[in-house]
């Protein structure tokens, strides 16, 4: 091994908390580590958390670590409510960790809505959380919008979320572009969000390319429109001077269109054809249904599917006409479209 090699090597070790493998490799190659060098990593093992490998790394560099230095880092990780690592500390050096102030820490994870390391605080007591700081926790869970969280924190305070904080969550996590545990979280409240919640949400999915998410979303705000629910999806073939003129759709769809030949990349010469959707399909059956549809009445195998702001879809299907594949991929342009590509 180059001494360079070596030195990264030896960095590597000490950078992971391995101190003893570290000094073990520079004695063998011998390179020198000097002490101080040694004692500004173990220091920054104790700001990480890693009290261990600290205890471990100042043996094998013969660097005394005092016992006061390693309380007042407990006392610190209390502090920034880091209780997996005083606890380590703690159980290492063999002080018990002071039980008021972890009960400080448990009540002020729960009022912040942390969960787990609420729990985790109680866990070290070896106490079940009291139920009404259980209520606080799910209460702020859901009011910013992480619902199973709050659903946690109900159950294991054995009551039902009340309705009105579910609303609020379903709505937070629609706004969040959650479109899964906001239907969770209406569903269970007994209640139905409004059209524009839904649609709200469904633009967040598909702007940050969430598609199965952003979809759901669709779906969902179309099923509130009874009248639209058992409409079956309506087909029409267009041409692409129609569209363009067309007020059917709207605007978002322009820029769909072909992009490349998948088989010899040609991006240029296409045969384009396009079929207006009256809404948007669902994920499973009525996707199936489009797909043997496509494929008997219009003799279409391939083709993508766009679905715009107004849940119209659009379905375009290109030849090449260079080689003649079917294979064309199709580009959105509007950032919010929804597009796949059937093979
Ligand atoms: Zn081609």
């Amino acid at each position: 091994m180059t001494d360079e090699k070596v030195l990264t090597y030896i960095k590597k070790c000490l950078d992971a908390g391995r101190m003893s493998e570290a000094i073990e490799t520079s004695e063998i190659a011998k390179v020198e580590l000097s002490k101080e060098e040694l004692k500004n990593y173990i220091q920054k093992y104790l700001e990480n958390g890693w009290v261990s490998k600290a205890i471990e790394g100042s043996k094998a560099a013969g660097i005394e670590l005092p016992k006061e230095a390693l309380i007042n880092y407990i006392n610190k990780y209390l502090d920034e409510g880091r209780i997996y690592s005083a606890n380590e500390a703690s159980r290492i050096i063999g002080i018990p960790l002071p039980r008021e102030k972890i009960i400080i820490i448990g009540r002020e994870c729960f009022s912040k809505g942390k969960l787990n390391a609420g729990l985790e605080a109680y866990k070290l007591l070896k106490e079940n959380p009291p139920v009404e700081e259980l209520i606080i926790c799910g209460s702020v869970c859901f009011k910013e919008g992480q619902y199973y969280s709050g659903l946690e924190a109900y159950k294991l305070a054995n009551k039902n979320p009340p309705v009105e904080e579910l609303v609020i969550c379903g709505t937070k996590c629609f706004n969040l572009g959650q479109t899964t545990s906001g239907l969770e979280a209406y569903e269970l409240a007994s209640k139905t969000p409004t059209k524009e919640t839904l649609r709200v949400c469904a633009e967040i999915c598909l702007l940050e390319k969430r598609h199965e998410e952003g979809r759901k979303a669709l779906v969902a705000s179309q099923k509130i429109d009874d009248t639209n629910e058992e409409k079956p999806i309506g087909i029409k073939e267009i041409s692409l001077k129609e569209l363009r003129s067309s007020k059917e759709i709207e605007e978002s769809w322009k820029g769909f269109g072909p992009e490349k030949c998948l088989d010899c990349e040609n991006e240029e010469e296409f045969k384009e054809r396009f079929f207006l959707l009256s809404r948007c399909p669902a994920v499973g059956k009525e996707e199936e249904w489009l797909d043997k549809t496509m494929k008997e009445k219009y003799r279409v195998e391939h083709f993508t599917v766009g679905i715009f702001g107004d849940n119209k879809g659009l379905v375009g299907s290109a030849v090449c006409a260079r080689c003649g594949s079917r294979k064309v991929s199709f580009e959105s342009g509007e950032t919010r479209a929804y597009i796949e590509l059937k093979r």
